[in-house]
């Protein structure tokens, strides 16, 4: 398997951001296009997971600690759309509001990806079964005693990258993304096992 770092494209990025805002305290969702490259990061040329676009999926069911797919019917659409328009779906996003628990992903986000390579395999996106990738977006509200001007703010830890942006004069959102591979680890009793493993997130600096 092949563990590529991510590059998330700057319009990417935004929507990404945007929809986890929108739906704040509750959890957003949806699928990543993307495809393989070679790019220049900070000087040095590097295999990676490029994201080309992000869809937020709109017939989701989304609640506090969980998402679902509220409409079977309409995320089989929505994937027999994305493969008659040559689209290649590479994984997911999904956002964690506060109180989240660690920028990792719970044992019933694996299942839930489990099932979405399953339904996917079965409409014909069998790359998928290989290695799905999934955004995560940790995501918290604050509050600030002094007023600002609507900004923003981007950093880079080790793998993830934090942004802080600032919507209105008192209010603003902490948010952390993060990236994670889930792949098919080993096979047990006919049923297939999977693993996580992190992977670094890369954005462009210069977003406007
Ligand atoms: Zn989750």
């Amino acid at each position: 398997m092949d563990f590529r770092d991510v590059f998330i494209g700057k319009r990417s990025f935004k929507t990404l951001i945007a929809s986890a805002i929108e739906v704040y305290s509750r959890e957003t969702n949806g699928a990543l296009l993307g495809r393989n490259t070679t790019m220049n990061i900070d000087g040095v040329k590097k295999k990676v997971l490029s994201i080309k676009d992000v869809y937020p999926i709109q017939t989701e069911k989304r609640k506090r600690s969980e998402v679902s797919h509220g409409n079977i019917a309409a995320f089989e659409r929505f994937l027999r759309a994305m493969r008659s328009l040559k689209t290649n779906i590479v994984g997911g996003f999904h956002s964690h509001p506060h109180p989240y628990e660690g920028n990792v992903l719970s044992r019933s986000d694996v299942e839930f990806i489990r099932d979405e390579i399953k339904v996917m395999s079965k409409i014909g996106q069998k790359k998928i079964e290989g290695g799905w990738l999934e955004i995560l977006i940790s995501i918290r509200r604050k509050n600030y005693k002094r007023p600002g001007m609507s900004k923003w703010y981007m950093c880079s830890y080790v793998k993830k990258i934090r942004c802080k942006v600032r919507t209105q004069k008192r209010v603003g959102y902490d948010i952390i993304v993060s990236a994670y591979w889930v792949y098919p680890k080993k096979i047990k009793k006919k049923k297939t096992q999977y693993g996580v493993k992190e992977a670094a997130v890369y954005v462009p600096w210069i977003i406007e």
